[in-house]
């Protein structure tokens, strides 16, 4: 592209980067009816529309409260917070230009707002092709109690009121313009962007945060040369007439709308000034996997947190270097990231990405890695970005087959030259890398294994976190001892991190992030905790279970998105993303199983939990309950899940590799009803003692647990052995199902199965029995002759209770 000659304008980042976050936080304030609306409305009456007067107002109000701005900053910030929707120079038509864009996917233009207040955020789950219900968040603070959309939520108080006095003393008080992004998320997630005549399903937050990463981009293309006044001018007009054909469309209520505007911006919006950057660690599973069962426990934990915060701090380095800012980090979560840039940083990024690939080769070789791909974004991209979303990870899985090109032209000779193997050479127990110098031998002597620096600082780095309540990340040049760990790793991107127990001292310093914790200035998210026990101590008898899961038809979940925006799409994605990153660690917590479920990860859209079988059945039946109630029980959002009983020995890789195949079952059976119709989810299934069932049959299966357990526990002097009988009776009486479609009741073998635990020679608990066998006929009887649903398919619900228990009772 060439570089345009006109006179600079001079702009202060820090200046469009405040005024982005806080453009529409006079909606917040207007909403809340506490100022009087003419005394606003006099004071600021050049200003054509209601709530920047609010933000103006707003803006005014902080600047007495904030000296880290100068009185000039701050004037800046409200002239343009003030005229965002009237702008006559180039700052705030930078401001204008991105507000916009971040809200592509709003229908019409803005009108002055009236009835408004009880308007709520609705969930971007419930606003999809093929699912529309009305499902909606209180107005209210970012916290675990308020993460769940309600069904036609109605509230006729203001709520707005609730929050706001303690958000003006929180956002009096922030200390840099990272507090304030923070601030917003904690106060702004769940109140809604846009009231009347819109989906009301983008928060003030992701609304506020996009338009301050477009209006970065905008600044930075701006300072190289790429952008100018007339080209503003350009933009806003073909915006303009563009909202103008959309609104045509909507008033003909045309169904191929997105087709139609497809066609539009054909030959429309070709401008190129951002570029959509995407960051994937690849090589996670074997890193964190491929450790010896001692010390496992430990290893994996270490790995698994190193993996978090190196995503983390990767996606931080590239922003620093780009001269962008935390908001222009759309997603981080499990071991990806997307990160919206100007596209002048091209070049740079080229080089950043090829010093990431060194300095991970360095330290790991081959086995890890990060892929960085890129797409060009034309502004008509914003409109429809599920395409450029999509396209942004194909790049990255291109250059997954090409990673080692940098490395192969520099580094051929550490990839293929063998070290020099006259002399003996001892390799660590792990990651099988030589060892230089013999490693502290208090970690490792007692193992009888040996591990290099690098694997012993992952141990350290999980007894650190072990009971952190935050991590202190700050910037670092150099690094202080040349030993190879983690910790040098990080500071040769620059940073340093330290964890703290303490949850009172280190609060006043600006860098502190707590964890898992939105009752702070600033937070970090992920599973930090480990529990106080080895994997010998969580096994039952030498058995252990591993619980993996992940979310079902991700591509096609995106695809369903009505009016894609990028907006849209990075809501998705971070509500995802909130669910496994924070929901499921506080579930854990606030069922008090933080000492029985040990949390390998969980992010993204998937989860390792090692730990009970018991607990973790009754845990995976519970998640999936609050999943649904989260994703606004849309059909369409599920997960699949598998459960593994293995030997606490067993080595942790093959563990793993056998719970992908599990997991692979539970996503490939498909019920004989869910063939006639694609609307039914496939998938959504959960595959236990290698047996896969519907979330549904999992429920019949606890039910029947608790029988058993009660009618075990009321025969104690030989409870072993009348579970015998009923594991045998369920294995041998099995199918109970026969007929051509597998659907018709066996009575007999119901009959036969009836007396032969009769049989069981222990006649005094007759009655007991006879419920067991009673529960588990009318399960049947109701599912195949009262039932069109038919809830149970696989007849071995009553076996896998009985094996679930089984495992229970052994422990004692
Ligand atoms: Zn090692």
């Amino acid at each position: 592209m060439k570089k345009n000659n006109f006179i600079g304008v001079n702009m202060n980042k820090k200046v469009i980067y405040i005024s982005s976050l806080l453009h529409d936080l006079g909606k917040f304030l207007e909403r809340s009816k506490q100022y009087v609306n003419n005394y606003i409305k006099n004071k600021y009456s050049d200003i054509r529309y209601s709530h920047p007067r609010y933000s103006k107002f707003f803006v005014e109000q902080l600047s007495k409260k904030i000296d880290w701005l100068s009185i000039e900053e701050w004037e800046n910030i409200s002239k343009i917070v003030g005229y965002h929707h009237q702008p006559n120079d180039f700052d705030t038509k930078i401001i204008q230009l991105a507000d916009w864009l971040a809200s592509a996917e709003r229908e019409e233009q803005e009108l002055e707002e009236f009835n408004y207040i009880n308007d709520k955020l609705e969930s971007i789950f419930s606003n999809m092709s093929d699912y529309n219900e009305q499902y909606e968040y209180d107005i209210s603070v970012l916290n675990f109690d308020n993460m769940m959309p309600m069904f036609e939520f109605n509230c006729e108080i203001n709520r707005y009121i609730d929050i706001l006095s303690k958000f003006l003393e929180d956002i009096g008080k922030v200390r840099d313009e990272e507090e304030v992004l923070f601030i917003l998320e904690k106060y702004c997630s769940y109140i809604p962007a846009q009231t009347r005549q819109y989906r009301s399903d983008i928060s003030l937050y992701d609304h506020s945060k996009l338009t301050a990463a477009i209006a970065i981009c905008l600044f930075n293309e701006n300072k190289n040369g790429f952008i100018d006044n007339a080209k503003i001018d350009k933009i806003i007009q073909e915006l303009q007439k563009m909202m103008e054909f959309k609104k045509f469309n909507k008033d003909q209520d045309n169904s191929d709308f997105k087709e139609n505007l497809l066609t539009y911006l054909e030959d429309k919006l070709l401008d190129e000034h951002f570029i959509l950057i995407k960051g994937d660690i690849s090589g996670i599973q074997k890193f964190i996997f491929n450790v010896p069962s001692k010390k496992a426990a430990k290893s994996l934990k270490g790995r698994s947190i190193y993996i978090m915060l190196l995503t983390q701090l990767i996606a931080q380095y590239i922003i620093d270097q780009l001269n962008l800012t935390k908001s222009n980090i759309l997603y981080c979560g499990g071991g990806n990231f997307y990160i919206l840039s100007h596209k002048s940083a091209e070049n740079k990024l080229k080089e950043i990405e090829k010093r990431i690939m060194q300095l991970l080769f360095k330290h790991h070789e081959e086995k890890l890695s990060c892929n960085i791909g890129y797409v060009s974004m034309k502004i008509g991209d914003f409109l429809l970005s599920e395409k450029i979303w999509k396209e942004s990870s194909n790049e990255v899985n291109r250059k997954k087959l090409t990673k080692f090109n940098y490395i192969l032209k520099e580094d051929f000779n550490k990839l293929f030259l063998p070290t020099d193997i006259s002399k003996s050479i001892q390799t660590c127990d792990i990651c099988k890398m030589e060892i230089k110098e013999k490693s502290t031998e208090k970690e490792s002597d007692s193992l009888e294994i040996v591990l290099c620096d690098m694997c012993n600082s992952f141990i350290s780095l999980a007894d650190e976190s072990k009971n952190a309540k935050s991590i202190i990340i700050s910037k670092k040049t150099n690094s202080e001892d040349n030993k190879n760990t983690y910790k040098s790793i990080f500071n040769e991107l620059g940073y340093d991190i330290k964890f703290s127990n303490d949850s009172h001292s280190s609060s006043n310093l600006i860098n502190v992030y707590k964890i898992n914790d939105f009752d702070s200035n600033k937070w970090i998210l992920g599973s930090f905790y480990l529990p106080n026990k080895t994997f010998d101590d969580l096994a039952d008898k030498n058995k252990i279970a591993y619980l993996k899961l992940d979310v079902d038809n991700l591509g096609t979940i995106f695809g369903k998105v009505k009016n894609p925006s990028l907006s849209r799409i990075s809501t998705l994605s971070r509500q995802l993303n909130l669910f496994f990153e924070y929901y499921l660690i506080k579930l854990v917590e606030k069922e008090n199983l933080q000492e029985d479920l040990y949390i390998v990860f969980s992010g993204g859209d998937d989860v390792l939990v090692i730990g009970r079988l018991k607990k973790l059945f009754d845990f995976s039946l519970k998640l999936r309950e609050k999943f649904k109630i989260f994703t606004a029980e849309n059909p369409n959002l599920t997960f699949s899940a598998a459960l593994g009983v293995f030997d606490v020995d067993f080595p942790v890789i093959n563990a793993i590799y056998e719970m992908e195949h599990l997991l692979k079952k539970s996503k490939s059976i498909i019920y004989y009803d869910e063939k006639d119709t694609i609307k039914i989810p496939r998938k959504n299934k959960i595959t236990i003692f290698n047996q896969p069932f519907s979330w549904k049959e999992l429920e019949y299966i606890k039910e029947l647990y608790d029988k058993l357990y009660n009618f075990i526990d009321q025969n104690k002097e030989n409870k072993r052995s009348i579970l015998r009988k009923i594991l045998l009776a369920s294995e041998k009486y099995n199918p109970l199902i026969d007929g051509p479609k597998g659907n018709e009741i066996n009575n007999q073998k119901i009959w036969k199965m009836r007396y032969y635990l009769r049989n069981i020679k222990d006649k005094k608990n007759l009655k007991q029995k006879e419920e067991i066998i009673d529960i588990y006929e009318k399960m049947w009887l109701k599912n195949y002759y009262f039932s069109d649903e038919k809830p149970i398919k696989n007849h071995q619900i009553l076996n896998v209770a009985a094996k679930i228990l089984d495992l229970e009772i052994r422990k004692k």
